[in-house]
């Protein structure tokens, strides 16, 4: 199982950047996990529809989703020529198709084309999502909204353990226990800016890696021009495995 980072930046994508996407791939086949700005057309460099398995949103925030719009676009296209006949399974948290649908009509009445392309399914903490190779479990997480983090199990059980955006909760070190990759957001500078704004900094994610025993910790969702040799620094204060930043292009072998 592989972790593709296709985008890591937030709120916004600096030039040339995409905000948060990732794909996690086996063999011929892949998932997108997250969908922001700036996504889409980089995955289509690499990506073919026709094996798209789904598509995991952790939270509706616009760097986390706003590519589902153009995306419904490219599998609609790619319907018409013929490349893929199904819809793709569009995986969101709690409320969140009445959300999408509300947008949606807003914006044109575009809901019945969306239909067209998308499966919509809301996750929820107890059943695991099957989907293609992989298990998906999800687990809320305290960001101020419906926000969910996922471990993903692959084929030969490894685990993809991803954060979505969270403040520090002493539910993560249980929920994440024993990941081979941790993909842990680390966007704020102080503890005091992660409670007011629910988020992490490099430090506590370090100690989420630390506590929950993870192989490897990956650092993402960061504002455009960080300093990401600090934050690595940081993290790896109380992460005594590899620790690493998200970048664009960057593959990881996942077990
Ligand atoms: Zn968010």
């Amino acid at each position: 199982m592989e972790l593709h980072v296709i985008g890591r930046s937030s709120p916004y994508a600096g030039p040339g950047e995409a905000t948060v996407g990732y794909v996690v791939a086996e063999e011929n086949t892949h998932l997108i996990l997250e969908c922001g700005s700036g996504v889409i057309a980089k995955y289509l460099e690499r990506y073919n529809l026709a094996d798209l398995e789904g598509v995991m949103i952790s939270h509706l925030h616009p760097d986390h989703c706003a590519d589902l719009f153009p995306l419904g676009f490219a599998i609609k296209h790619a319907q018409m020529q013929g490349l893929r006949e199904e819809r793709v399974p569009l995986l969101l948290p709690p409320g969140g198709i009445d959300i999408l649908n509300g947008v949606l009509a807003l914006l044109g009445g575009l809901g019945a084309h969306y239909r067209e392309v998308f499966d919509y399914e809301e996750y929820g903490p107890k059943d695991p999502v099957i989907l293609g190779y992989w298990q998906a479990h999800f687990h809320r997480v305290d960001h101020g909204m419906n926000c969910h983090g996922v471990v993903i199990k692959g084929a030969k059980g490894q685990k993809l353990g991803y954060t979505g955006d969270t403040k520090m909760g002493p539910e993560l070190v249980e929920f994440f226990q024993g990941t081979d990759l941790l993909l842990c957001e680390a966007t704020v500078e102080s503890e005091e800016q992660g409670e007011s704004t629910g988020h992490l900094t490099a430090e506590q994610a370090g100690k989420l890696g630390a506590a929950a025993e993870a192989k490897e910790l990956v650092l993402t969702h960061f504002l455009p021009g960080v300093d990401e040799d600090k934050k690595k620094l940081l993290a790896s204060r109380h992460f005594s495995g590899q620790v690493t930043i998200a970048e664009a292009d960057k593959v990881y072998s996942i077990g």
